[in-house]
Formats: C-alpha cells, structure tokens, sequence
C-alpha cells in the first residue's frame, strides 16, 4: 500500500515545501472521520512517508461521535495496520450535545467545534505535534466565497494553523488537489470509505455554495481557475477602507 500516482505525489510534496508544513521529527496525527477525503490523506501521506528525506512519524485519530449507527472500528484499525500506521479510536457524547442544541444552534456548528477540541485535546496529550485535515481545494473555494457571502469577510482555510491552547499546529497538504482528484484517487486505489452515520444533512450553506460554484463553473470555464488564483493573497486588492469618512468622524 505504498503506491501513490505521479500527479498527486507532485501536489502534495508542492504543498508541503511552499508551506512548510513538514518539518523533520514531527509526529503527526491524522483526523480520520472515514469519509473520502480522510482516508486518501492516511494512505497518500503513509505513501509520502515511506520515500521522504524529512523523518516523520504518522498516525490517524478517529472521533466516534456517538450517533446511533457507529462507524465500523474494526475496519479503520486494518485499514491503518496496513498502512504501518497507528490508530487512535475516541468513543465521544458529541451526538447527545448536538441533539440538547438543536433547537439553539445548527448541528454542525456544534459538532465541529467539539469535534477538533476532542481531536486537539487528544492529539496534544499524546505527544503529537500536528494535526492533518484533509480539506482539499473545494473545501477552500467554497470556504472563500460563503465567508464573503454569509459573513461580511475574506478569508478561506489556512495550510497551517498554530493553535495556541493546545500547542498543534494543523496543517493541510492535500489543498493543491480538487475533490474530484481525490474521489477519483479512491477509486483507483480501491480504498473502501466508511457510509456516512450522521442523521444530520451537510450545511446548508456550505451546500448552496458547493452548487453554485458547481453551476458557475459549467457556464464559465475560467471560475475555477479566477477562483484559486483570487486566494492568493498577492492578488491585486481594491477594497474600501475600513469605514467611511461619516462613520470615522462620529466614532471618534
Ligand atoms: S453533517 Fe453530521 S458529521 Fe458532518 S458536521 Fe454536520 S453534524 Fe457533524
């Protein structure tokens, strides 16, 4: 299970020297839900780790969210043995403070939140140093525009996050590939995903941009592209000031 092909060895080795993301002696855990794009990113960095000059040690941490329907541990376990790599599984209440907030608060603001704290919490306690979470470039559009469009700002998913509770630094190598790239990775490798057990469906924002971007992308063969290339932050940048002349006279 060492086999990873040419284009994605490329991208993520691009990513992990432009960034920084790798240094030598790191311990670094991946989150490992089961879905897609975590599983690609054990296997593709198990790969990375086999031929790599930079010595790292790799491992993955699952979070059982405690729904009803649970994932299947034992499959994750051989999935990781196989791969040389050690597994961590975290039975957790999340899905008992999602239901006690659902009326309050949408699941997956929740879920989210306690799910890293668990991950972080966990990670740091046993010695890790670093975080994978296997967002991917789709992760990174879609994070771009619904910020712009649901929260007034503009900013998308860092590769490399120092937080500073916990001392993890969360990185993310595979930003470089589209989500189609994985899935098509996946395939191909004949890795078997985990079915989905959460009864909640996927933000709704999240999902509208996801479609929008989907739908532009159709009409305009260049969105993609102006997309990415509007992340970077050297991009030519002609915003407002921070307020107007009115609003700065009668705040001061
Ligand atoms: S869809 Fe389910 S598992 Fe995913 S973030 Fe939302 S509540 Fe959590």
């Amino acid at each position: 299970m060492d086999y990873l092909p040419k284009p994605y060895h490329t991208k993520i080795w691009r990513a992990i020297y432009e960034h920084e993301l790798i240094e030598a002696g790191d311990r670094i855990a991946v989150g490992l839900s089961g879905g897609k794009d975590s599983m690609f990113a054990c296997y593709a960095l198990s790969a990375i780790r086999r031929y790599s000059k930079i010595p790292f040690s790799l491992s993955a941490i699952t979070i059982d969210l405690g729904f009803e329907q649970s994932l299947d541990r034992d499959a994750l376990e051989q999935f990781c043995s196989a791969l040389e790599i050690s597994f961590h599984y975290i039975p957790t209440r999340i899905a008992d403070i999602i239901r006690a907030r659902e009326q309050q608060e949408s699941p997956c603001a929740v879920c989210s939140y306690f799910r890293r704290a668990a991950l972080h919490r966990f990670a740091s306690a046993h010695g890790y140093n670093k975080v994978v979470f296997a967002h991917h470039q789709d992760d990174a559009m879609e994070t771009f525009l619904m910020n712009i469009l649901f929260s007034g700002r503009v900013g998308t998913l860092p590769w490399k996050t120092h937080l500073t509770k916990t001392g993890i630094v969360v990185i993310r190598p595979l930003m470089y590939l589209s989500e189609r790239d994985i899935a098509k990775a996946v395939r191909r490798l004949g890795l078997r995903t985990e079915p989905n057990v959460c009864p909640y469906s996927c933000e709704t924002h999240r999902a509208r941009t996801k479609e929008l971007i989907r739908d532009l992308c159709r009409e305009h063969k260049q969105v993609r592209a102006n997309l990415i290339s509007a992340m970077r932050s050297d991009r030519l940048m002609e915003l407002w000031p921070a307020s107007g002349r009115l609003n700065r006279s009668s705040s001061s």
